[in-house]
């Protein structure tokens, strides 16, 4: 029996290992279903440039025809800036970024790359110029050093580390027993947000795109990871154009240009300083949030957003 014992036990890994790698092919199937809804056109050319514009013009937008979630929502984002959107939960504003990256068309208007409306363009092209770092981000479960490199299947492992150590997790992996070796994923170390969301920078920096959407994760944050994170993140966007989503006011001071976007249209543009002294909506979100009124509990918050 004890003779049957490593083979059985290896069949039984083996299983789990199958079993845990169709897992992440469901999850990632999951995620090329919505690809369904968008064909590229027989003439589509291939986007391929180092800097890219983004320009939104008149784009109405509804999941179902019978509820229009965007209205008329028009902006441009010169290649290398950063244009950050805040408003309410709901209202529209992840809905942009999946229209970027086309997931869905948009019912009216047009939504152009360098001048290029996208339904012109492939979408293998276009989604390889835009990376992303999303809320939550999904990990595989592998390796560190895999998760990184997803982002790039060619880089070498000093382009793995080099992107680790300017997402600041470098320091963090190398003092891990196993370091870039170490499992991550549900079977693995449970990474926190914050050290998923630099895995997540780590793999768009590999990856090195023109465009770059950084959704901001809701939950609530110290105000020192809040403030590591703001850093990241003007890494990151110099030189991208860069789309933030965006859910604390703080993070986004800095942004070229502001929407405030309110059931799916902007009510209001600006800089955060012409947005403050006109004394709107933005100027009222940041009193709320500066009183640590929109976030119970956070008080630290404050200190930041002062
Ligand atoms: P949050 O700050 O909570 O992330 P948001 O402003 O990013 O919100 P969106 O995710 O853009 O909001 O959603 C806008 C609206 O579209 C919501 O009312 C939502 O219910 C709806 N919606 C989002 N995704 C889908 C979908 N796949 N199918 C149908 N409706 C959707």
């Amino acid at each position: 029996l004890t003779q049957l014992y490593a083979p059985l036990n290896f069949l039984g890994f083996v299983y789990r290992e199958i079993k845990h790698a169709l897992a992440d092919m469901e999850r990632m199937f999951g995620l090329l279903e919505q690809d369904q809804e968008v064909a590229d056109r027989p003439q589509a050319s291939a986007l391929d440039t180092t800097r890219a514009s983004v320009e939104f013009e008149h784009v109405d937008f509804g999941y179902d025809s019978r509820r229009r979630i965007l209205h008329d929502v028009s902006f441009t984002i010169p290649a290398g800036h950063t244009l950050a959107v805040v408003g309410a939960s709901g209202a529209g504003k992840s809905t942009l970024s999946r229209l970027l990256f086309r997931f869905y068309d948009a019912q009216g208007g047009t939504i152009r790359v360098n001048g290029v409306d996208v339904r012109d363009l492939t979408q293998a092209s276009l989604r390889w110029h835009i990376g992303i770092v999303p809320q939550d981000t999904v990990l595989f479960n592998d390796t560190i050093f895999y998760n990184i490199a997803y982002g790039d299947t060619g880089a070498s492992r000093d382009d793995v580390i080099q992107a680790a150590k300017s997402a600041r997790i470098h320091d963090f992996v190398m003092s891990l027993p196993d370091q870039y070796e170490t499992q991550v994923g549900e079977r693995g170390l449970k990474l926190s947000g914050g050290e998923k969301q630099r895995v997540a920078i780590a793999r768009t920096l590999l990856k090195n795109p023109p465009i770059l959407i950084f959704d901001e994760a809701t939950s609530a944050l110290d105000s020192r990871t809040e403030r590591a994170i703001q850093e990241e993140l003007e890494q990151i966007s110099r030189d991208r154009t860069t789309l933030i989503i965006a859910h604390r006011l703080s993070t986004i001071a800095h942004a070229d240009q502001i929407l405030v976007l309110e059931h799916g249209r902007v009510v209001e543009r600006g800089t955060h300083a012409g947005l403050l002294a006109a004394g709107g909506r933005y100027a009222q979100m940041w009193r709320l949030q500066q009183s640590g009124g929109d976030r119970p509990g956070d008080g630290e918050g404050q200190e930041l957003a002062a």
